[in-house]
């Protein structure tokens, strides 16, 4: 995907000018550069490169091998906020890649058949391995043999089992640690030119830990009212570095210790969520969204949310690349089972239910007013099953439920106007709810 994503966003020059920027956004601007840099040389420099997925990402592996991380995904939707996807998708459809496809794979394979120049304007390095971290959806794979079928390169596979039954036992924890242990780390190790050195994994994965706590802090800081975050247009910055090439960095930690700050400041001043046109205005609708944004028309999108008053409190999206508000941390103490564990707890590898009781829980955690559903066309791991998902929430919180549809790059299914009408119809149904609520 998913993910998280949204880097997963430095913001794209030409829409620099559409929303304020604070320090941390800046700071993880020059983080996003310096690492394309490290990227567009790194041919010359000898170091070598793994793309990989959000979800399941194994970061930590990677750096600790001095691999750099590409992510497809990010690209994809990179390319999205830029206005280029639409070109690209329509050169993977003309190499016949059908409309049905996941629009980041097409995004992804179109940018690679015009010469894969990165989001920063750079050409990005083929690949050394592609190291597929299955979790959950069946695109991964596919989208892994196409790349390799171009490349020709090895790829190291990690298969974690599906939580079907809402749980993970001890042998689904042991499958996923043999094969990190006999499969993938030894496949790095040979891409990598090196050896894996256990004590520097454990070290990046201490600063892993400390960065997630304070990612949880922000999210947690939208209890407050005004909630001082946007918890889905906002939040899929905030997700950047440690969705990305950074968790485990010191600029990882650095980054969240900042972005926490900024936030707690927020908080001590009663300021809401900063929004495309600046400070919110009058927080009048707590939401909870379901299923990735939009990003050719990311900033319309949030402004039809924005300019109504309506903050997101929290979203599902935004944890594809790590669930640690349910309290998981990666454990230093145990570098190879603390992988697994990750892997098999990401939002894409939960079931059902398991994602319905986590959105019910933050209807209740966050006191949202409503859900929203922005069930992508062409995601079938978020979108398949949330019609169902949506009457579920509603019976158990009582909170009424929204539902809109777009996809995730193409720009020939983001119909703004009728967007805007759901989504206003939506928030006046709240309105009158809370009026008789009140009478
Ligand atoms: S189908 Fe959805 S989860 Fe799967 S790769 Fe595409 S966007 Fe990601």
């Amino acid at each position: 995907m998913t993910t998280p994503t949204p880097t997963h966003i430095a913001r794209p020059r030409q829409v620099d000018a559409e929303a304020a920027k604070d320090d941390s956004q800046l700071r993880q601007k020059t983080m996003i550069a310096n690492h394309f840099d490290k990227l567009s040389t790194a041919n010359e420099d000898g170091r070598k490169v793994a793309y990989t997925f959000v979800p399941g990402n194994l970061t930590e592996l990677m750096l600790a091998l001095d691999m750099l991380p590409v992510l497809p995904e990010i690209n994809a939707l990179q390319s999205g906020m830029r206005k280029l996807s639409g070109n690209y998708i329509t050169e993977a459809e003309k190499l016949g890649h059908s409309e049905d496809v996941c629009t980041y794979v097409k995004c992804d394979i179109g940018m690679m058949k015009s010469g894969n120049i990165g989001p920063t304007g750079t050409k990005l390095p083929n690949p050394d391995i592609l190291l597929l971290s299955y979790t959950g959806c069946f695109t991964f794979m596919k989208w892994f043999e196409l790349l390799k079928e171009e490349y020709k390169c090895p790829v190291a596979m990690l298969h974690v089992p599906y939580q079907g039954d809402g749980h993970i036992t001890k042998e689904m924890r042991t499958y996923v640690i043999d094969q990190l242990e006999r499969e993938v780390i030894p496949a790095l190790e040979k891409a990598a030119g090196k050896k894996l050195d256990l004590d520097r994994l454990s070290e990046l994965l201490e600063r892993s830990k400390k960065a997630e706590d304070d990612l949880v802090a922000v999210w947690e800081s939208a209890q407050n009212t005004p909630s001082p975050i946007d918890g889905y247009f906002g939040g899929v910055y905030y997700i950047g570095p440690i969705f990305s090439a950074f968790r485990g960095t010191q600029d990882a930690c650095d980054y969240y210790a900042m972005l926490r700050r900024e936030v707690e400041q927020r908080v001590k001043e009663g300021k809401g969520p900063v929004t495309p046109d600046g400070d919110a205005p009058e927080e009048k609708y707590r939401l909870v969204v379901e299923g990735p944004p939009n990003w050719t028309n990311f900033f319309d999108f949030w402004r039809m949310f924005s300019r109504e008053g309506a903050t997101v409190v929290s979203s599902t999206y935004t944890r594809v690349g790590g669930l640690y508000d349910t309290g998981f941390r990666h454990d230093p103490k145990d570098p190879i089972g603390t992988l697994a564990d990750y892997c098999l707890g990401c939002y894409t590898n939960l079931n059902l239910p398991m994602r319905t009781k986590l959105l019910a829980s933050y209807i209740e955690k966050y006191k949202a007013d409503g859900f929203l559903i922005n069930s992508v066309k062409s995601c079938n791991s978020f979108s398949a099953g949330q019609l169902l998902m949506l009457r579920e929430l509603e019976r158990k919180t009582g909170v009424p439920g929204g539902f809109i549809e777009s996809d995730l790059v193409d720009p020939r299914y983001f119909g703004k106007a009728n967007i805007e009408n759901r989504v206003q119809s939506y928030l006046q149904m709240l309105e009158a709810r809370k009026a008789r609520a009140s009478a």
